[in-house]
């Protein structure tokens, strides 16, 4: 028998080993080995069983550290694996088919996608946590002292614990308990200790909520295909559609439950910024220490130990970002990737994995059922559930019926020729602000500020320069006074009047969070602002400490980017102001419009949770765009989404077509340059059926001392565009000192 190892020195390399005949019958994928590299013996994983069991080699090895592709064709004699180093593999089957798969589909290295399933922290050694002495009370009569009695009733009354824990608790000596288990009156144990990320947390259990109809129906649909996959049939993934605040959290809670039953396991993803204490409790405070909670905040020792618990079935239902979609849940009956729109489940980095695609991969490998959760469903889910290749099922209504909260557009345009100076606050929402202010109600500020992606919109009339062969706003690039096309490479001058009006000034200005806060502070002097963005967020806890100072009313304003935009819930919130709807709107970015009325309903959702009314001012210079009609309720979500999808279609755009962005990155702007071009010209000659852009300026153009050049594909067929890069990468490289990345169904094209 042969098998294929990564080792712990070198994962990107494959090498082949042979078994010795005892442990054949034990071999599987996923299972730790060890093995001898040169001189030493490492720690490896078993990546694929390649022959027959049974057939192991004979002879002595003579060779080995052996490239897996130099493997065909040529005969070396083998060395043997030493031993295997815990019976149980490390990561499932599945998983090593996942990530292999995942590496193939985003054209990045085995390695890189080998260490979804096997990050640094589970594999280091040193973060294996001591185990120590554990004491449990046994049943019985036992001759005693009356110290001794006395302290077993302590002991009893607490239920047994730690050594370390009942010798400080009850002011006694480590012997006199070990006095007392001599008599048969305790057990003493070595135990692991698990760092637990939820302890000091008082989580107080709840039970089922009776559901409201609308849940009904969306849990009895969801079991029926949990019903269906537990029978091996396979099921397409289905698409919760809820308004904020409808009660999707119960609906997936109840699901849990019932593949729990099953003896199944489950994952729950939520984005980054979503993932609060107050989601981990409701989830724990149903299911307990059955929850494993993976999050990038957790110390190197809680991730070790999260993640071995759930290896070891300890802990079977998972709630993470993104990364958590590859816990080694053994059995996973159940995948919820909530919030399924947000971009921020694309990561930016190799491999550039999107986890809602990838989860309905592992979904369907798995025979599990994947559900996908949100208000505002992404054009790509929508498309699925129209065409009928997902199951769909909505939440029309919000619990309890709680109104939704007023939406109000104020047209910026109208409010600069009223001659307000108000590039910043409308009169309207100056007005609001100052009623909270004199009511002691809270009110959010929302400025959705990506600083270098600039279009070039007209204040006169709100027009903004757009490509026209692709129907998308150019990029204003500053250092040579260009706009840019970032689909098709198009660009031109910088024009001296708007194309639209004439009027002769055309500038972009622009302003920041920070700006909000000085100019805030200025007009309302008495009020408590409050400030939240990357800049202040850095550390590890702000975000959490931020929230907390606003949700016990110590601030009354709280401005912010998109990271307070979603699964905030704070009740004395009654006032949203979007500062500026336009900037999202007019992104170079095929998913604009998308985006804005997803980020318009997210933040309205914010206003009016609990049992004040809500009221949302939206300031924009383009109150007629379909997002913000449909977020201010003037046009439905369904005939908006319509009509984008049959422009996306008409467009060749996702999710009709798959786009891949290939990223050029080096000090010589010269260089990189012509490293793009040539990439282009070579593509473009290989087949008519791939739409290939020009090379042209990234919209961040330069980075870290690094000139950025890219070049957008465009095809039906995503494995069709992967397979020609890898035809060209493997004969062309980009050239010196430039570095290439390939991103595919690119997101944030940056
Ligand atoms: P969503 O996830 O759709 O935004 P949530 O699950 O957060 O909505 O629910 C909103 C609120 O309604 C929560 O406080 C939740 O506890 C409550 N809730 C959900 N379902 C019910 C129900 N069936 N009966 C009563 N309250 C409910
Ligand atoms: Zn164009």
């Amino acid at each position: 028998m042969t098998i294929r190892v990564a080792t712990e020195v070198v994962l990107d390399q494959l090498y082949d080993y042979a078994v010795p005949a005892e442990l054949v019958s034990k071999m599987q994928p996923g299972l730790r080995v060890r093995v001898p590299l040169g001189a030493r013996v490492v720690d490896g994983y078993v990546i694929e069983v390649l022959a027959e069991k049974g057939e192991a080699l004979d002879e002595l090895p003579l060779f080995s550290g052996k490239l897996a592709e130099q493997s065909e064709g040529r005969k070396f004699k083998l060395r043997y694996i030493h031993s295997i180093t815990d019976d149980i593999p490390y990561v499932t089957a599945n998983l090593l088919k996942l990530v292999t798969w995942m590496a193939d589909y985003y054209c990045a290295p085995f390695e890189q996608s080998l260490r979804c399933i096997l990050p640094a922290a589970v594999r280091s050694k040193s973060m294996r946590s001591k185990e120590q002495l554990y004491v449990a009370p046994q049943q019985g009569e036992f001759k005693l002292t009356k110290r001794q009695s006395e302290l077993l009733v302590e002991i009893n009354r607490v239920g047994g614990g730690w050594m370390r824990f009942l010798t400080r608790e009850f002011s006694c000596a480590p012997q006199t308990i070990h006095n007392l288990a001599e008599r048969g009156a305790v057990t003493i144990e070595p135990r692991q200790v698990w760092r637990d990320p939820l302890a000091n947390r008082k989580i107080l259990p709840t039970k089922p909520m009776e559901l409201m109809p609308e849940q009904r129906v969306a849990l009895d649909t969801i079991s029926r295909l949990i019903d269906l996959s537990a029978q091996g049939q396979k099921t397409a993934p289905i698409l919760l559609h809820g308004v904020t605040g409808s009660g999707k959290t119960e609906v997936y809670l109840q699901a849990i439950a019932q593949v729990l039953v099953q003896g199944r396991g489950a994952i729950v993803l939520v984005p980054e910024i979503a993932l609060t204490p107050q989601t981990v409790q409701r989830f724990a405070a149903r299911f307990g220490k059955r929850i494993a909670v993976l999050h990038s905040a957790l110390s190197e020792g809680e991730r070790f130990d999260e993640w071995h618990r759930i290896r070891s079935g300890a802990a079977d239902v998972v709630i993470g970002p993104r990364s958590a979609l590859f816990a080694p849940v053994k059995c996973p009956g159940l995948i919820v990737v909530d919030e399924e729109h947000e971009p921020s489940y694309k990561q930016d980095e190799s491999p550039r994995y999107h986890a809602r695609d990838v989860a309905t991969v592992r979904g369907a490998m798995e025979g599990c059922v994947v559900v996908l959760g949100t208000a505002t469903p992404s054009m790509e889910s929508w498309n699925n559930a129209q065409s009928g290749k997902y199951n769909y099922t909505a939440l029309t209504a919000r619990v309890s019926n709680r109104p939704m909260p007023d939406v109000y557009i104020i047209d910026m345009r109208r409010e600069a020729a009223a001659g307000q100076h108000a590039t910043m606050f409308s009169a309207p929402l100056m007005e609001a602000i100052r009623l909270r202010l004199e009511r002691g109600e809270q009110a959010i500020l929302f400025l959705n500020r990506r600083g270098f992606a600039n279009s070039l919109q007209c204040p006169e009339c709100g027009d903004v320069a757009q490509c026209d062969a692709c129907n998308l706003a150019y990029t204003y690039h500053q250092s040579d006074s260009c706009l840019r096309c970032h689909i098709c490479g198009g660009w031109k001058h910088l024009p001296s009047t708007c194309g639209e009006c004439g009027a002769p000034v055309l500038k972009y200005t622009g302003y920041g969070t920070q700006r909000v806060e000085i100019a805030l502070k200025k007009c309302f002097p008495q009020a408590r602002v409050l400030r939240m963005d990357a800049d202040v967020t850095t550390r590890k806890s702000s975000h959490d400490e931020l929230l907390t100072i606003f949700r016990t009313k110590q601030a009354d304003i709280l401005i912010g980017t998109q990271m307070i935009a979603k699964g905030l819930d704070f009740p004395n919130v009654t006032l949203v102001g979007v500062l500026n709807a336009d900037i999202s709107l007019h992104m170079p970015d095929i998913r604009a419009s998308e985006r804005t009325w997803q980020l318009l309903a997210q933040v309205s959702g914010r206003a009016g949770r609990a049992d004040l009314p809500g009221e949302v001012y939206i300031q924009t210079y383009s109150p007629d765009h379909p997002a913000v009609r449909v977020a201010g309720g003037h046009e439905s979500f369904e005939t908006m989404a319509t009509r984008e999808l049959a422009e996306r279609r008409a467009g060749g755009y996702p999710p009709f077509t798959h786009m891949v962005c290939l990223t050029f990155s080096g000090r010589s702007e010269q260089k990189t340059a012509h490293a793009a071009a040539c990439y282009a010209a070579a593509l473009k000659k290989i087949t008519a059926a791939v739409k290939v852009s020009e090379a042209a300026p990234a919209p961040l153009a330069k980075a870290r001392d690094r000139y950025r050049y890219q070049i957008l594909m465009r095809s039906t067929s995503a494995i069709k565009m992967v397979n020609m890069l890898r035809k060209l990468m493997a004969c062309q490289s980009p050239g010196e000192d430039v570095r290439m990345s390939v991103d595919v169904d690119v997101v944030n094209m940056m």
